[in-house]
């Protein structure tokens, strides 16, 4: 049995949930798993009922939940409130309470839809990478921050622990994939960056022998991200350099409808899972949304929080034969509703378990 925490959140949120509820259903008919869904509210919903983005009712489910599958937050209804009280707020409390160190954004373009790219064709058809991103250290929290004397600081700093476990998570994921893992610094400039590339080769060395590690300054990284994206598998990177490589990555694939996320930390607590893209006020309530960001999520928690690679591959398989069969929702170009995607997804899925 494996408990999933289910946060519709706000706009096209519900919408797209849904679709990610009928594929996890499909699995549990055709396999021999059990999923218990328990729900909480996030965001601007939790706002309305709880006066609070994240609500502690919401904070007591996530010690009882395997893993949270969350869909977006916000929106206009909620933009003018006090900082502390906004929607996204709520989103950056869960992942602190989840102790949620390694952002994972996968960019993989499908060929069908290389076209849509805004770089050429050649340069992004089997394009398949991942970012790993350090999340909760460097620049964003470091301390001091704020006014010091007549000036502005933040502190970009990362003690040998930081540097160890994300190296860790970054290499467990390539050894998944190609076993290639390019270490992104600015280590000719930046003392930190020095000695995360120091920690970076030890943790190597001593525990992944195996891998072959590679090391690349971030803003020639930016450049080869456009010049020769083919060239990376996985990519692990601080909390601010990945910020901007994983959006810079995601543009490569075309549209944002299509992109998945997590978010893990140790193991002790619930990973989390949710599309990279916001709740999309603009064709919230239309049936309009692409789900499949949504459901590439899904299948990223059936990976990495319960071990089912064989159903998640069948997940992203699936996505990609509807989309090569020429099914698209409108940011795609395409006429299909949400639900009627998420159901062709649901037959592929079914046809291949
Ligand atoms: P957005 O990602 O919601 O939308 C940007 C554009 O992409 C819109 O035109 C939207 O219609 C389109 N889009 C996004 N997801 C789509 C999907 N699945 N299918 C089809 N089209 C899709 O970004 P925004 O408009 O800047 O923000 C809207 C709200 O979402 C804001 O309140 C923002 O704070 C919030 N937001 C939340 C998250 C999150 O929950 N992780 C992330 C980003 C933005």
């Amino acid at each position: 049995m494996k408990k999933i925490l289910i946060l519709k959140g706000d706009g096209i949120g519900p919408e797209i949930i849904k679709e990610a509820i009928k594929v996890l259903e499909i699995i549990e008919k055709k396999n021999n798993i059990k999923f218990e869904f328990h729900e909480a509210l996030i965001g601007g919903q939790a706002i309305d009922k709880y006066n609070d983005p994240l609500p502690q009712e919401t904070i007591e489910k996530l010690k009882i939940v395997d893993a949270v599958l969350l869909s977006a937050i916000g929106g206009p209804k909620w933009e003018n409130l006090p900082q502390d009280k906004k929607p996204e707020k709520g989103l950056l409390r869960l992942r602190k309470e989840l102790n949620a160190f390694a952002n994972l954004r996968p960019a993989k373009v499908f060929s069908c839809l290389a076209e849509a790219s805004t770089l050429k064709k050649e340069i992004i058809d089997g394009i398949d990478l991942m970012i790993v991103r350090e999340l909760t250290g460097g620049i964003y929290f470091g301390m001091p921050r704020g006014k010091v004397n007549d000036s502005y600081v933040n502190t970009a700093s990362y003690s040998e622990e930081e540097i160890r476990r994300i190296v860790k998570c970054a290499a467990q994921i390539a050894m998944k994939r190609k076993k290639k893992l390019c270490s992104v610094d600015k280590a000719n400039v930046l003392e930190v960056s020095q000695f995360w590339r120091e920690i970076t080769i030890d943790t190597i060395n001593k525990d992944f022998p195996e891998i072959e590690l590679s090391h690349m300054y971030v803003d020639n990284c930016a450049m080869q991200l456009i010049r020769n994206p083919k060239q990376f598998d996985t990519i692990v990177t601080s909390n601010l350099f990945g910020d901007i490589l994983s959006d810079e990555a995601s543009m490569l694939t075309g549209s944002i409808g299509l992109l998945a996320s997590a978010s893990i930390g140790d193991g002790s607590k619930p990973a989390l899972f949710e599309p990279i893209h916001g709740s999309a006020p603009d064709i919230a309530g239309q049936n309009k949304a692409n789900p499949i960001a949504m459901i590439l999520s899904t299948a990223m928690m059936l990976d990495y929080s319960f071990n089912m690679n064989k159903e998640a591959l069948i997940i992203s398989n699936a996505v990609e034969t509807i989309l090569n069969n020429g099914y698209r929702t409108a940011d795609l170009g395409g006429e299909l509703k949400t639900s009627e995607i998420g159901d062709l997804i649901c037959q592929e899925i079914e046809r291949n378990l």
